[in-house]
């Protein structure tokens, strides 16, 4: 069965992604190295092998935590996009920066020696919807919603839309 073509990017439609399956070992890396270059507290990759990996806009920009491996980022907004292990045939790209995240779900957790250790007491914290944020203004969702710069969930032709201030 053909997998489908999968199409990401980053925040600000500079750099934009297309993959094809199969996809290999959708994951979540805990280490320290991927807390830093993701900001986040783990990284969720998900890996092709590299000639089903192709750029469709822009170029990745590259910072080699080592000496071998490469992180690409959009060097317009500094979205972290992919990850390679020069030694293998496979690229990884960061499951959220793909059109449909929730598409790809982890089947492995990978550097859990550096798991925080609270990491799974989230789902008993209180959540709020974004526009539920009582310290926000009144106007400032609507303010987000009307001078939103962030590129669609899509491919598109022409980003920014022609005309749009940026
Ligand atoms: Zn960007
Ligand atoms: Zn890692």
């Amino acid at each position: 069965m053909a997998e489908p073509r999968r199409s990401g990017g980053c925040q600000c439609g500079a750099v934009r992604y297309a993959i094809t399956g199969p996809l290999i070992n959708p994951s979540v890396c805990h280490c320290r190295m991927c807390q830093k270059a993701f900001g986040a507290f783990y990284a969720p990759l998900v890996g092709v092998k590299l000639d089903r990996f192709e750029m469709t806009r822009g170029a990745l920009s590259i910072f080699k935590s080592s000496d071998v491996v490469e992180r690409g980022f959009c060097s317009q907004c500094g979205t972290p996009l992919t990850f390679r292990n020069l030694e293998s045939d496979e690229m990884n790209v960061s499951i959220g920066s793909l059109d449909d995240p929730a598409a790809v779900k982890p089947i492995v957790q990978y550097g859990i020696e550096g798991r925080i250790p609270w990491i799974g007491e989230l789902d008993a914290v209180p959540g709020l919807e974004t526009e539920e944020d009582t310290d926000a203004t009144p106007d400032h969702y609507a303010r987000i919603r009307a001078t939103n710069h962030q590129h669609p969930d899509h491919d598109t032709d022409r980003w920014p839309p022609e005309g749009t201030k940026r």
